[in-house]
């Protein structure tokens, strides 16, 4: 999706295209990655230095809408986004070691399958955090309690 393609989608959607907004989609776009509205703003204030953080998380709520960005708690206390790749795909969170993964969207394909044929509900499966401890974490628990 090219820059001007997206100028015209949030056109569409009713929404002002102003040159702070198109820098905010430019730098969540460039980062590889997950960025905080912060690390945004940052970006964007090299170029206009007045941008303040609350346009930034409206922008970035309305790309959320718009499904071309996704948000994620990966339990730092700030929402990361990350500009919706053509595949969903979800991350797991060590809460021991802080590492984080990537996991195929085929492992929360199931879910979404079973949650609509058994209760019928359309899960938004676009973007997940599990949450538990990592292979080599769990490996370094067990090597401990081996050796006490
Ligand atoms: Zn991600
Ligand atoms: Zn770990």
């Amino acid at each position: 999706m090219r820059d001007e393609d997206i100028a015209v989608m949030l056109r569409r959607a009713g929404h002002k295209v102003t040159p702070q907004r198109l820098m905010i989609i430019e730098a969540l776009r460039r980062a590889s990655g997950h960025v905080s509205a912060g690390q945004i703003a940052e970006e964007v204030r090299q170029h206009y230095p007045t941008v303040d953080l609350s346009t930034v998380y409206r922008t970035l709520d309305v790309l959320k809408r718009m499904r071309v960005a996704t948000a994620i708690d990966v339990g730092t206390g700030d929402a990361m986004y990350e500009w919706a790749p053509p595949e969903p795909h979800h991350h797991l969170v060590c809460t021991s070691c802080d590492k984080i993964a990537n996991l195929d969207h085929r492992y929360l394909e199931d879910l979404g399958a079973r949650l609509k044929s058994d209760l019928g509900f359309n899960a938004t499966l676009d973007h997940f955090a599990i949450f538990g401890v990592c292979q080599e974490c769990t490996m370094d628990g067990c090597d401990d309690g081996n050796e006490a």
